[in-house]
């Protein structure tokens, strides 16, 4: 093959090392009752291995029980794992737990917060725990950061719901960690709080913060992540760039009206699915890379259908989810 001399070009800059890396990670945690009574334990983590890009939004997608907080409550140092490996920012969990530990903030899904604090105190209290000294402390730019700097010096307690968890965000903020991980950062907050939240999260990436989030809104981690992992039951079952992510959703569904009672669905080997929607009505999904709806609907007028009403729609990330998650057998 006729290609450039490599010499001729500049070598590509190396590309940065990867943020957190997790290799083989298990987590059972220990059996509930004894002897024969004893359940083994459950298995939360059963072998998780994947990299978090630097510099990217990154979704943990998995459904309650998957062991995303498992995951993230052993970066965090608060889980022990059972076996495998991790580094957050190069730094090993086990032999070098305070720089790894340094390197993470982590906003917790509870709010917790002595209710006799003022934010500016929170975050003074916090850079002490974590040794700040005084001169680099940035409590009150961090608040202007969370939008709360008319609150710096209220007591905690009379913060709404909110304003609590933006105050958490920059609480995880104090020690400057390079990635903050984010535990179901959304859940139960009103559509306008989750599209503040979401302006917060990207402003810190944008400021070159590397960001975790869990979550089981899909169209959250759709909108906000430039990758998306996908766990369940402990296993990684995806790990892709959202665009391909989405692109997974290769089945695209379209609904026929008919104009008579339909007596059995219509079959083609393309047909994915096909489903009885309603007396006259079909729904069909098919593999969009192989045939498309014109196709669909001439072989459903083979059958001597006439076509009332028809409409598409995408499988969207929901879609996708939903089929890597289902279990074949339950
Ligand atoms: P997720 O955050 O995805 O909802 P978790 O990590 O909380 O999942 O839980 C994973 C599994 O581990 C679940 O089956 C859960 O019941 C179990 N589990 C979580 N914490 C403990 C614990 N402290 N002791 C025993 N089992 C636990």
């Amino acid at each position: 093959m006729d290609s450039p001399s490599p010499a001729a070009l500049p070598a590509p800059p190396p590309a940065p090392p990867p943020a957190i890396v997790i290799r083989d990670l298990v987590k059972r945690y220990a059996p509930t009752g004894k002897g024969a009574k004893s359940d083994g334990g459950k298995l939360a983590l059963d072998g998780v291995t994947f990299d978090v890009p630097q510099g990217q939004i990154f979704g943990l997608l998995g459904p309650n029980g998957a062991g995303k907080s498992t995951l993230i409550n052993i970066l965090a140092g608060l889980v022990m794992k059972t076996s495998g490996s991790a580094e957050i920012w190069g730094f090993d969990i086990d032999r070098d737990r305070r720089n790894a530990s340094a390197s993470i903030g982590i906003v917790p899904q509870e709010i917790v917060f002595d209710p006799f604090f003022t934010p500016f105190e929170v975050l003074e209290n916090q850079a002490g725990l974590y040794g700040v000294p005084k001169a680099l402390r940035r409590s009150a730019a961090l608040l202007r950061e969370v939008h709360l700097s008319d609150k710096a010096n209220a007591y905690a307690r009379t913060l709404s719901g909110g304003m609590k968890r933006r105050l958490l965000i920059a609480k995880a903020m104090v020690q400057s960690p390079p990635v903050l991980i984010l535990d179901e950062p959304t859940a139960g907050v009103d559509v306008e709080l989750r599209r503040l939240l979401w302006e917060l999260v990207g402003e810190l990436n944008a400021e070159g913060v590397t960001v975790v989030l869990t979550t089981h809104y899909l169209e959250e981690a759709e909108q906000l992540c430039d990758r998306i992992a996908i766990i369940n039951h402990g296993k990684l079952i995806a790990n892709k760039p959202t665009r391909e992510m989405v692109e997974m959703a290769r089945e695209k569904i379209v609904v026929l009206s008919l104009d008579r009672d339909i007596a059995e669905a219509p079959a083609h080997p393309a047909f994915l699915k096909t489903r009885l929607s309603g007396e006259r009505q079909v729904e069909i999904t098919y593999d969009k890379d192989r045939m498309n709806a014109g196709e669909v609907m001439a072989v459903v007028q083979g059958l001597g259908y006439a076509i009332q009403d028809v409409s598409t729609r995408e499988a969207d990330l929901e879609d996708v989810f939903v089929s890597l998650t289902s279990d074949p057998h339950g």
